[in-house]
């Protein structure tokens, strides 16, 4: 399908890459970046049925083959033939992130790798193929988890940690904690329904535990070393922690050590629903559907 496009989303991923040393990534430039992507059908290829030409679209930022374990349970952004136990995330196909992507008038879109806007305006939509869609699923990890009563905290309340933040509103009976440093954005989210935000910085901790017995589940959208280990300092045992965020902090997890305290039960990541639980108490994750941006 050849989408005429409408709107790019531009995200913090496209500021790294622009940025990034050569040898980084593994692919290859010259592509063209935009991962967010939202037009109209320009013209529609031999045996698509499902769209019509001038049909508003969204592009999905991943590209996945339709047909292995993982894109048949709906996972795919985890598709075997781009993401292996071996290359783990970083080989996943995302369209403007190693192969040419929609900052351009004109990409061309296999049929199933499309959604139908409706009504939906393709400039207002572009961010959900990644912004929106990557805090989904980071929210949709840790659903069964919030149960009434529950408390969800997530850590950076930028373009996806608000996102999450409405998600878990509309989603879960949860009370929402939003950790950030910029006051600015703290207030603007309690305007979207965290109920409590709270500073980033060494009282974040005492401030959250003073109001909850640790946090039944982490979202973690910036990922970095000093996010990380709050997030694995609040969450309460049996917990999650999601770490949409690529600021490739590290998070210590099975016995032994600094993880012997935490009490984790599964963690996931970039890209990520995949969850791994052990041990007696907690769990980390990772749980995206877009590009993992920040
Ligand atoms: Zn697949
Ligand atoms: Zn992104």
């Amino acid at each position: 399908m050849l989408v005429k496009m409408a709107a790019a989303g531009i995200c913090g991923s496209d500021l790294h890459l622009l940025d990034a040393p050569g040898n980084v990534f593994p692919f290859d430039p010259p592509f063209t970046l935009g991962h967010e992507n939202a037009g109209y059908v320009s013209r529609v290829g031999a045996g698509v049925t499902r769209f019509s030409e001038g049909e508003p679209v969204l592009a999905a930022s991943t590209s996945s083959c339709g047909y292995c374990e993982q894109c048949r349970l709906g996972w795919d952004n985890y598709c075997l033939d781009s993401v292996s136990v071996e290359s783990r995330m970083m080989t996943m196909r995302v369209r403007g992130i190693g192969f040419d992507g929609g900052l351009a008038e004109y990409v061309t879109v296999p049929e199933r790798e499309l959604v139908h806007l409706g009504t939906l305006s393709p400039s207002v939509a572009a961010p959900l193929a990644d912004a929106g869609a990557t805090s989904y699923h980071a929210v949709r990890t840790v659903l069964a988890d919030l149960r009434p009563g529950a408390t969800a905290v997530v850590i950076g309340a930028g373009g996806l940690g608000s996102y999450a933040i409405q998600y878990l509103r509309l989603l879960s009976p949860a009370r929402v904690i939003a950790v950030d440093r910029s006051l600015a954005r703290r207030n603007y989210v309690r305007e979207l329904g965290a109920d409590l935000t709270v500073a980033a910085g060494e009282k974040a901790r005492e401030e959250i535990l003073d109001v909850c017995n640790g946090a039944h589940a982490v979202l973690d959208f910036c990922g970095a070393e000093d996010t990380l280990k709050l997030a694995g300092d609040i969450v309460k045992p049996r917990g999650a922690v999601v770490v949409p965020g690529i600021a490739f902090g590290t998070l210590p997890f099975g016995w032994g050590g600094d993880s012997a305290q935490r009490p984790v039960q599964s963690v996931s990541g970039f890209y990520s629903q995949r969850s791994c639980r052990s041990g007696p108490a907690g769990r980390a994750g990772q749980d995206t559907g877009g590009c993992g941006c920040l």
